[in-house]
């Protein structure tokens, strides 16, 4: 049977403890999700500043539907690339202070176009140690155009000095997470730009968790560090998580967006997204620049949570993001919590290995700005429960 070897691979997971399962949620995203019956309140969502169930943005998309269909039928580059889609380029250049942007279906997608792109035969790349899925696989796509690839320990400057000091090639890309997605913590950015300045090398910055919610305007990471745009950045955004509706683009210099726009190949051969996403990205960016009053409740509510975790027996990693992982270290325990909290009507995602590194499965709770004061005060009184 073709499907044995399948069989044995499943149960192996199972034995393992490691089988997946997915919820089926009976809500919108947003504060509460109702999963057979039961309503619990949503510590497992990307949706940071509350916007995936707001009537506005639902409003722009169904106009956008309307005015321009639902298809775009084509990709961008043969006849699929509509003026909302146009718009949101424009837009997002604006908004980030980079010459130009593309918009991508997904931040998988944007990520596996660029460092396979920018690098081939003979370049090097040198990437963070906890970089997201998305950009490891891009970096074995330029692995096997012929690009030489390295990785660093997490944050580890001097280590990824040594590398670029001691490469022969003369064209580096430095591939980073703005802020590491089941850590929390930023990469520091200056200190990437000027290795990127002195050694001549690319920077490529993920930002899937910063944009919209950190630096003024939520402009994201680089905002947050008073950095602005430079001709050496490619930055990646993604617009599925606080943006709230789905997609991602990559900002640049004129010159590095258009060759990207040449040669990327998930760029290329894809039907560019409905029109309509475009539409509601536009109204989205509208609520993300003026959304100061959605990210003060963002923070005050993650001040609040690591104030009221302080004395339980498990640290939460030094994260000033929506991202908050309590490290409970062994894989059942953290199992054991998750499924104590969903009990109690709170949804945290317990996160095991191979997604972090072995003994340090944790809880990763994700804030947000539809949370309230008395939610944040439930999820904390539980844990105190269960600890
Ligand atoms: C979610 C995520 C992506 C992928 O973005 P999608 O739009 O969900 O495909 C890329 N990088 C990081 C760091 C992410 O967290």
């Amino acid at each position: 049977m073709i499907e044995d070897r399948l069989h044995a691979e499943l149960a192996e997971i199972a034995d393992l403890g490691l089988t997946r399962r997915r919820r089926v949620l009976d809500t919108p995203c947003g504060r509460t999700a109702t999963v057979d019956g039961k309503n619990a309140l949503n510590f497992a969502s990307n949706d940071y500043l509350g916007l995936a169930g707001n009537t506005e943005l639902a409003a722009a998309m169904a106009d956008g539907a309307t005015t321009w269909g639902t298809g775009s039928g084509a990709s961008h580059l043969v006849s699929g690339h509509l003026a909302p889609h146009e718009a949101i380029e424009q837009a997002l250049a604006r908004f980030t202070g980079f010459a130009r942007c593309l918009t991508f279906s997904t931040g998988y997608l944007a990520n596996l176009a660029v460092t396979p792109t920018f690098a081939g035969r003979g370049d090097a790349v040198f990437a963070d140690k906890l970089n997201h899925a998305s950009l490891i696989d891009a970096m074995q796509l330029a692995k096997a155009n012929g690009a030489g690839v390295q990785r660093y320990p997490h944050n580890d400057m001097a280590a990824l000095e040594r590398q670029l000091a001691a490469t022969t090639a003369t064209n580096k890309l430095i591939v980073t997470d703005a802020v590491f997605s089941m850590d929390g913590d930023l990469a520091p950015l200056p200190l990437l730009l000027d290795l990127a300045r002195r050694y001549d090398a690319w920077l490529v910055i993920d930002d899937a968790h910063g944009f919209g919610v950190l630096g003024p305007q939520g402009k994201g990471s680089l905002a947050h560090f008073n950095l602005s745009a430079d001709a050496r950045i490619l930055l990646m955004g993604t617009l599925g998580k606080a943006a709230g509706v789905g997609g991602a683009f990559v900002a640049g210099s004129e010159t590095a967006i258009e060759y990207l726009l040449q040669k990327g190949r998930s760029y290329i051969f894809t039907t560019a997204a409905p029109p309509a996403i475009a539409s509601a990205l536009l109204k989205s960016l509208q609520l993300i620049a003026d959304g100061d009053s959605l990210r003060q409740r963002l923070f005050a509510n993650i001040a609040q949570l690591r104030e009221g975790v302080r004395s339980l027996p498990w640290p939460l990693l030094p994260s000033a993001t929506a991202i908050q992982p309590l490290i409970i270290g062994d894989n059942s325990a953290c199992v054991a919590l998750s499924q104590g909290l969903w009990e109690r009507c709170l949804w945290v995602p317990a996160i095991r290995p191979p997604t972090v590194p072995k003994g340090s499965a944790r809880l990763r709770i994700c804030v947000s700005a539809a949370h309230t004061s008395a939610d944040i005060e439930q999820l904390i009184t539980a844990l105190g429960e269960l600890a």
